[in-house]
């Protein structure tokens, strides 16, 4: 297991974008990450769209920084009248993803149609969502291969399966994977995010099933009480995650990858940029 402690050059940080997306643009984002040595982000699709995709990849050029994923594709569920709608949406993805020099479009699945994909007709049926996600995720495979960026189905937390994400756990992600691409040669994978997945009795042997398919590893923190069930994720060592038990299993099936801040939370938004980056570096070298 990596040393974070000693990682005085964030080799091994990123920046989600989200952390810090009501403190300023993309590119504001980007000079204020430079400014304390922060070297890999994962940007989200609507921040990096509000200033063009062009101009967004040359200011990620021109600062020297690397990627350690897109944010986001997915909310496949829809009616027949939205389907050609979100092919076309998440292949745009996907090209976004290749001109920023993504390795991985990180899919947030979707839930029920009428959420994932709004207008669709309403419906109940959660098994005929997931099979349209798996429907989706096939579909989107060919175009990813072609433009060397790799899936990464982020399981989401269950209270989240309605509206953002009906693939729940680790287990329902790998054995799409392993429907969609058993040998992993389309490099079909994951996105652990630690809020998501803390609390899943089979946690572990999921991770260590995953092996080679973890793409991204996205820590911060379970809050109790929880106020917000979207918008309140807490700063690492705030909450009752063991980030560091779950980064060591990460790392055991030979995941190189940076451990990537991503904190939704209105209250690290009311604060200034500096505070909320200074307090996520210190908390990466002494929690994570
Ligand atoms: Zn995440």
């Amino acid at each position: 297991m990596r040393d974070l402690s000693a990682d005085h050059g964030l080799e091994h940080l990123s920046l989600n974008t989200a952390t810090v997306r009501k403190q300023g643009d993309f590119l504001e984002i980007l000079e204020a990450a430079k400014r304390h040595g922060i070297s890999c982000v994962s940007p989200w699709r609507d921040q990096v769209q509000a200033v063009g995709v062009e101009r967004a990849a040359k200011a990620l050029r021109d600062g020297g920084f690397r990627l350690s994923g897109y944010c986001r594709g997915g909310m496949f569920a829809a009616d027949a009248m939205h389907r050609a709608a979100e092919r076309d949406d998440n292949r745009r993805a996907v090209d976004e993803a290749a001109a920023l020099g993504a390795p991985c479009l990180v899919l947030v699945v979707g839930g029920l149609p009428q959420f994932s994909r709004p207008g669709s007709v309403a419906s109940h049926d959660i098994a005929g969502a997931r099979k349209q996600v798996e429907e989706g995720i096939a579909a989107l495979l060919d175009h990813a291969n072609a433009a060397g960026v790799a899936l990464a189905i982020e399981p989401l937390h269950p209270m989240y399966a309605a509206d953002r994400a009906c693939v729940n756990t680790l287990r329902q992600a790998l054995d799409i994977c392993d429907r969609l691409d058993a040998d992993g040669a389309r490099r079909l994978g994951l996105a652990v995010d630690v809020y998501h997945v803390w609390w899943d009795p089979e946690v572990f042997a999921q991770i260590a099933r995953a092996g080679e398919r973890i793409h991204a590893f996205h820590v911060c923190d379970w809050l109790v009480p929880t106020r917000d069930m979207l918008l309140d994720r807490g700063m690492m060592g705030d909450g009752v995650i063991e980030i560091g038990k779950l980064r060591a299993a990460v790392e055991a099936t030979g995941f190189s990858g940076p451990c990537e801040v991503e904190i939704l939370s209105e209250a690290w938004w009311s604060r200034p940029i500096d505070e909320v980056l200074s307090t996520m570096i210190e908390r990466y070298r002494t929690v994570c």
